[in-house]
């Protein structure tokens, strides 16, 4: 029996590279983000390169709760069967000390990284729940382990997916459901170019001269995780460039 795979985010760069690993593993895929044509783009070459995988598409902001829970309520009987969540859907917006920084972008990043992981979770444990093999990842961040400057409210909502990882795997052990947290390090993806406001220069020059991680890396490692026997829990994963401090 195939696992299905839902996959936040999975528009672009770590959420999209899980969405071709797992694709190659054999997973069904439910993919969500708001830019709609990148998930079709998506669909479509995905079925181009593994053909037979089924994927199934739909539009999300992950800070809007009532539409999340409209959404999964909304899914096709076939596609209620959810064994994984990747919550992976996030970003860091502004790179500000913490007396200058906009209102507008501490809203942003609490209200998808922290408030829009509830949400989605809270949505799809019950079906998680009828899955005899459920596994959830949480895509974290070195962010949740540290601070760096300027970093104030993204390390603070990354801290909050740390304690969020622990927090759900504590409650969700009785019904055998996985918890596992995935936090990388510095990956190459439209990241930097989010954080700066669009400014493709300055996000290029984040990764210049650096070996950064590929969503790819990632995505195996997740892989990886799912792949364990059941009894296997692997809590929290701290992934680094080699080079990165
Ligand atoms: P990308 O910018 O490439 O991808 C972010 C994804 O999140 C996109 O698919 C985007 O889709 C989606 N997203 C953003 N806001 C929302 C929203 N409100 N509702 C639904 N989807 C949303 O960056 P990464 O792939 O690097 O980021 C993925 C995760 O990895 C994030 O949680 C990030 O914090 C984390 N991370 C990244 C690191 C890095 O160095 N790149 C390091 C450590 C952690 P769309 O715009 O279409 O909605």
């Amino acid at each position: 029996m195939k696992r299905t795979a839902l996959i936040t985010g999975a528009s672009s760069g770590i959420g999209k590279a899980c969405a071709f690993v797992l694709a190659k593993e054999g997973y069904r895929l439910i993919l969500c983000a708001r830019r709609t044509e990148r998930l079709q783009e998506l669909e479509e070459t995905i079925k181009n390169e593994h053909p037979g995988t089924d994927v199934y598409t739909f539009t999300l902001d992950v800070r809007d709760a009532a539409a999340v829970q409209d959404a999964i309520s909304a899914l096709p009987e076939a596609w209620k069967n959810i064994d994984v969540l990747i919550n992976n859907a996030g970003l860091s917006q502004g790179l500000d000390p913490i007396q200058a920084g906009k209102l507008s972008d501490w809203d942003t990043m609490i209200d998808t990284n922290v408030k829009g992981l509830l949400y989605v979770s809270r949505a799809v444990i019950p079906l998680l729940e009828k899955s005899s093999n459920a596994h959830i990842i949480n895509i974290g961040s070195i962010a949740g382990k540290e601070v760096y400057p300027n970093g104030n409210v993204y390390c603070a909502s990354k801290h909050a997916v740390d304690a969020l990882n622990k927090a759900m795997r504590i409650d969700l052990l009785e019904k055998g459901i996985r918890v596992s947290a995935i936090n990388p390090g510095m990956v190459e993806t439209e990241f930097s170019e989010v954080r700066f406001h669009g400014d493709t220069e300055r996000a290029k020059a984040v990764y210049k001269g650096v070996d950064a991680l590929t969503g790819q890396d990632i995505a195996e490692v997740i892989a990886f995780v799912l792949s364990r026997r059941a009894h296997i829990n692997i809590n929290d994963l701290l992934i680094m460039p080699t080079a990165q401090a």
